[in-house]
């Protein structure tokens, strides 16, 4: 282990570090129970008990919801409020330009408002199951540090519910099983962590400890709209307890006291992936890990979210870290925060067996294909898109390519599997990105939940730590500058190229069976330049290529292809029939209300991105996705390469 280095800014230090606990200690607590009863009908309530003093108030809700790198926080969702003292309802009024803030003024000699309110829930609950992030129920002063404002949690959950969560309960009871009618405490802590830790409850809701060697504890908590479907696979459960195993041998330190993976598997729920310091809110659809085809497109969200608690909960870039959820939050370093919590969440994916090393590599191949055929980087740097973040999540489909979105998430991972096939050929081998990340991730040793912010100077520093080499020169290039083309060489330099064939990888059809089920449509982008569901309607362009050429555009709808009603088969077909000649591609189109023709000239036939072997130099990928600890392997369903 290394001594801490900051190279944020001393006053910077002082801000995080000097204001901790004891400030905590000496404030009453704000009282906090949640009622979820109400989740069937998407209602969530909560009753707040806030200390004040007399005189005027401003109550607060969060509005930048860390790792949603967004600021829309559910003040749209919050209703029927009531602020009450003494038994008599107190008048409000929202702040005219801060939306998120409540002013009212509390009568002399009132110590303790009440506070009422509910929020409208559309997403992660159904019937069956609840998620709380409890930025949906949480009101505090404003302009504090929410880190210095204490609360204590309770939650009641229907009745047979159980409940998962980092919270440490207080008071007996029957965690995870509440009595039914009984409402849960948790021991008290402060805003900060309270909106970062969350809470799972289900009527079919399961409790795995996992990994009992390693300290401290980790929980797989599982609730489902099944039954069945909250029995994990003992593939699944092997394979997170692996995780656990890898992550620990991997970042050689914890910044947490317990670590709760919350898990839904629900179609009405929605998938979901969010990052916390002790647990993570992770969502699959029903059969999200029924069987390994579905497996693989969730292979990576465990240690993904798991990995968030080193890179972005932990360490987190300056500019990220806000002392309240008020205050915008700068996006510049998500290419660190994101970019290597992607590569990192594969790699850990592949080492702990929720997918192979091959499968590793054809999801590399389809990721680095997707951002080399991205015409959009011609005018925008990953950089931008990192600061762009927020208004870049969710942004639809139409012309995504030429805009770009969140692409620092994947350019991310090329530049630091680029960074970490470097620092093994630089050191033939015998040192890697791994050893940095124990440089980065694991200062000050383990420590219970604490956010450490970071320069871009501190990380070159620390990369410079691990293998000398002009590492900031080598980040701007990948990540400030325009570069027409994607980062290949960590592929190149780990032992294989990207190519294209004819037919998709055994990966692809795998995702493709397991998308089936939910209607997730054809991908023509490496061919035609298209991307479309299945009832033919077009979902992107590829920006200059030959559906575009051809005029096509978004939202458009396939309706006949070569003289037959479109089909998948149909267009299939026809890009076969069309190569190595001059016939064009016939299609007719519908554009709103009118029918247009359209013909692709294009003949090199059907592509599909994959990754091969280049003999002459070292296989560091299959080096790169190789455990470090011995794996556990489930009985019934071993994975083999
Ligand atoms: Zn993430």
């Amino acid at each position: 282990m290394r001594t801490w280095q900051f190279s944020a800014p001393a006053a910077l230090i002082v801000l995080f570090f000097g204001s901790l606990a004891p400030t905590c200690a000496q404030k009453p607590p704000i009282l906090i129970t949640a009622d979820l009863r109400d989740t069937p009908r998407k209602l969530f309530h909560a009753d707040l008990e806030i200390p004040v003093s007399p005189g005027q108030i401003t109550l607060i809700t969060p509005q930048w919801i860390p790792g949603t790198h967004q600021p829309l926080g559910p003040v749209s969702n919050i209703t029927g409020v009531v602020f009450t003292a003494g038994g008599k309802a107190l008048e409000w009024r929202r702040d005219d330009v801060n939306l998120y803030e409540f002013h009212l003024t509390v009568p002399a000699g009132v110590t303790t408002l009440h506070a009422h309110l509910d929020c409208i829930v559309t997403e992660r609950v159904s019937q069956k199951l609840a998620v709380l992030e409890w930025e949906d129920l949480l009101l505090y002063p404003a302009n504090t540090p929410v880190r210095e404002i204490p609360i204590q949690p309770s939650i009641k959950v229907p009745d047979g519910w159980g409940i998962g969560t980092a919270l440490i309960p207080i008071g007996g009871g029957s965690y995870p099983f509440p009595a039914a009618g009984a409402t849960t405490q948790f021991a008290a802590t402060n805003v900060e962590q309270l909106e970062d830790s969350p809470v799972l409850a289900g009527q079919y809701f399961h409790e795995f400890p996992l990994a009992p060697a390693i300290t401290p504890k980790h929980y797989l908590d599982v609730a489902s709209d099944d039954p069945e479907d909250a029995n994990l696979r003992p593939a699944i459960l092997a394979a997170t307890a692996n995780l656990v195993r890898e992550a620990d041998a991997l970042y050689a330190s914890h910044h947490y006291h317990v670590y709760h993976f919350l898990l839904t598997l629900s179609d009405v729920a929605g998938e979901e992936g969010l990052e916390h310091g002790q647990s993570s809110d992770n969502g699959v659809r029903e059969k999200g890990y029924a069987d390994h085809d579905h497996t693989i497109p969730n292979a990576e969200l465990l240690p993904h979210e798991f990995t968030h608690s080193w890179n972005g909960k932990y360490r987190r870039p300056v500019g990220l870290y806000q002392p309240d959820f008020a205050t915008p939050q700068q996006g510049a370093l998500l290419w660190v925060y994101e970019g290597m919590t992607q590569y990192l969440g594969n790699v850990l994916a592949a080492r702990s067996g929720f997918e192979t090393q091959a499968e590793y590599r054809d999801l590399l191949a389809r990721s680095a294909a997707r951002l080399d055929y991205r015409p959009g980087r011609e005018w925008r740097s990953t950089e931008d898109t990192a600061i762009a973040a927020s208004v870049l999540r969710e942004p639809g489909e139409t012309w995504d390519n030429w805009r770009r979105n969140q692409d620092y998430y994947q350019e991310g991972e090329l530049v630091w599997l680029d960074a970490d096939t470097l620092i093994r050929k630089l050191t033939s081998n015998k040192k890697s990105l791994d050893d940095f990340e124990r440089i980065f991730l694991a200062k000050g040793g383990n420590t219970g939940p604490l956010i450490v912010p970071y320069t871009f100077d501190e990380l070159v520093a620390d990369l410079n730590a691990a293998v000398p080499y002009d590492w900031a020169t080598f980040l701007h290039e990948r990540i400030d500058d325009i570069n027409p083309h994607a980062d290949l060489d960590g592929i190149e330099r780990g032992g294989y190229k990207l190519a294209f064939q004819a037919e998709p990888s055994a990966t692809e059809q795998a995702i493709t069976r397991a998308h089936s089920r939910y209607q997730r449509g054809m991908d023509y982008w490496y061919s035609i330049g298209l991307r479309i569901n299945d009832s033919g309607e077009i979902e992107d362009v590829r920006w200059d290529g030959p559906a575009d050429k051809a005029r096509l555009a978004p939202g458009e709808k396939i309706i006949a292809v070569d003289g037959r009603i479109f089909s998948a088969d149909a267009l299939h077909s026809a890009i076969r029939a069309a190569k190595g000649n001059a016939e064009q591609i016939h299609l007719i189109v519908q554009a709103d209300s009118f029918v247009n023709m359209a013909d692709i000239d294009y003949h090199d036939g059907e592509r599909y991105p994959v990754l091969v072997r280049v003999d002459s130099t070292p296989d560091y990928l299959d080096d790169i996705t190789r455990p470090l600890t011995t794996p556990e392997k489930a009985p019934a369903e071993q994975q083999s390469e």
